[in-house]
């Protein structure tokens, strides 16, 4: 018997013996009614033939399918070397683009100007009533000793690193600062934007003097190198300026070779005319002391102490710093009688303030001013009249450059530029916070309105923060010198976004 010929032939078999095929779907005509597929639309007229639709799906398809996948192997690209590029940055970049995150962020909320959080500093001035800043802080976070490069003699650091630590790593490495003010918990980043001086400032000047270079975040969120030789205008600008220019991520300061000793002499003198001329004389002369310093006690009272280098010791030492050691300003008064010569240790010596002047590590500095030299003599007796009841005073001579661009602070006009002239500064010491605070210096807010003008009619500079009631704003762009600062705030993106200095100087 023949086997009949069907058309559909039956997929089950395989031809060539390879693998059974699916069996084939039932005809449409064998579906029932509700299962049968819609009959395709009738092609209108200038449409393709039947099939064309598709092949046009297909051509739209390819391109639309590699764009998309190109795009997003662009984006997977890009991400990949975004984390490549981070993982190399180095600890501290990562610190700086995550503080410029910030600032962008911040600056962008528009609710309010920023300013630098509280750090590990200390707080120097009187405060008698609350702060009128209503900026608000941004934390840096930024303290790190990054690199100490002997060829360059340069150490580079994070503007939060405290001079106690810095003056520890250089020694051991046998380096020193030229310039090391401050107690132990100022900062670099406080000291160059605030005041900055030493007893080695009628040689080398401020602390700000010894900078090399700064990288700034400016309020547009970048980051630039600063030197006398890069954007020198905010070089010259940034002193004093306390953060009203932009955030201080990296300083270089220079350093110089350390030697392990300091030979200290204490000299008495009989009352503040004697000091003011020992400590001028001192200050000018080519072959004057490495440091000098003077202390009023009273009225007929004071002691000039002048320390210099030494490779060891040749008499008594002192290790000023140890714990149970008075007050380095004490210490010299008691000193000054006998007038003995002793050999400290150079870490002890730059730290000798370490612990206040007054044997309270928070003691407050009532009032701190720079005056030219001249003036010390007046302004000793006027600080004397002021504050009747403060503890004491602390003079150090500094030798101020006047630069081509005069900043903030700097020798006047009849001064050229490239020329130096010797200042003095004058500490007010006023006992404990809390002693001031309780009101134990009549008067205080209107002893310092005073102190202002005094020092501004003499063309000389207010150290520390004002008290609350301090110089109004007119009163401080008299005192300081504004021009670059002005220009410099607006054309690197400041206004709107950093606290002016003046408001910042009235906060703390
Ligand atoms: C016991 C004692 C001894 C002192 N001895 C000295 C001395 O020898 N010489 C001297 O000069 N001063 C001395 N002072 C004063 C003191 O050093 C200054 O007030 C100094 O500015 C404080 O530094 P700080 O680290 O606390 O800075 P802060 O008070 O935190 O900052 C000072 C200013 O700098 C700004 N600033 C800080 N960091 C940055 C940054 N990264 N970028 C931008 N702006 C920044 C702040 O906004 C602020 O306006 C003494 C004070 C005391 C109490």
């Amino acid at each position: 018997m023949k086997t009949p010929v069907t058309d559909t032939p039956d997929r089950s078999v395989a031809h060539d013996g390879a693998a059974a095929l699916p069996p084939a779907p039932p005809s449409p005509a064998a579906l029932p009614a509700p299962y049968a597929p819609p009959a395709p639309p009738a092609p209108s007229a200038g449409t393709r033939p039947s099939g064309a639709p598709r092949s046009r799906h297909r051509t739209l398809t390819v391109p639309l399918f590699l764009a998309v996948t190109g795009l997003l192997s662009l984006v997977c690209a890009s991400y990949a070397a975004c984390r490549r590029a981070l993982r190399r940055l180095t600890p501290h970049e990562k610190r700086v683009a995550r503080l410029g995150a910030t600032v962008r962020r911040r600056a962008g909320e528009r609710a309010g100007l920023l300013c630098t959080g509280s750090g590990a500093g200390v707080r120097a001035a009187l405060r008698t009533s609350s702060p009128t800043c209503a900026a608000r802080p941004v934390r840096l976070g930024l303290d790190a000793v990054l690199r100490l490069d002997t060829e360059r003699r340069v150490v580079r650091v994070e503007p939060g690193v405290t001079m106690g630590r810095l003056v520890r790593h250089l020694a051991r490495r046998g380096w020193t600062l030229p310039v090391a003010p401050g107690p132990d918990s100022a900062t670099v980043g406080g000291l160059t934007m605030g005041c900055g001086v030493d007893a080695a400032s009628h040689r080398y000047g401020l602390f700000a003097d010894t900078v090399e270079s700064y990288d700034v975040l400016l309020g547009t969120g970048e980051v630039v190198r600063v030197s006398a030789t890069e954007h020198p205008d905010l070089f010259h600008a940034l002193p004093w300026s306390r953060g009203s220019l932009g955030f201080v991520v990296a300083v270089e300061l220079r350093v110089v070779p350390a030697r392990p000793w300091v030979e200290v002499r204490y000299h008495p003198v009989a009352g503040p005319e004697e000091m003011c001329r020992d400590l001028t004389r001192l200050a000018e002369a080519a072959d004057g002391p490495a440091f000098v310093e003077g202390f009023v006690h009273g009225p007929g009272e004071g002691v000039v102490v002048t320390a210099e280098f030494a490779d060891r010791p040749r008499g008594r030492r002192n290790h000023v710093r140890r714990w149970y050691k008075p007050s380095f300003r004490a210490h010299a008064r008691a000193r000054a009688r006998t007038g003995a010569v002793e050999y400290v240790p150079l870490g002890h010596y730059h730290r000798r303030h370490g612990r206040g002047l007054l044997g309270h590590p928070r003691h407050a500095v009532a009032q701190e001013a720079l005056v030219p030299a001249h003036h010390l003599e007046d302004l000793v007796r006027h600080c004397r009249q002021v504050f009747e009841e403060a503890d004491g005073l602390w003079v150090r001579p500094a030798r101020l450059t006047r630069g081509a661009t005069p900043g903030l602070v700097g020798p006047g006009p009849e001064v050229g530029a490239g020329q130096r002239q010797l200042f003095m500064d004058v500490a007010v010491l006023a006992g404990a916070p809390g002693r001031a605070r309780r009101g134990a210096l009549r008067d205080a807010e209107d002893a310092a309105r005073r102190f202002a003008a005094w020092v501004n009619a003499r063309q000389g500079f207010q150290a520390v923060p004002h008290a609350p009631s301090g110089p109004a704003r007119d009163e401080h762009r008299s005192m300081f010198d504004c021009w670059l600062y002005d220009r410099v705030r607006h054309a690197y993106g400041a206004e709107g976004v950093f606290v002016d200095a003046y408001d910042r100087a009235a906060s703390r």
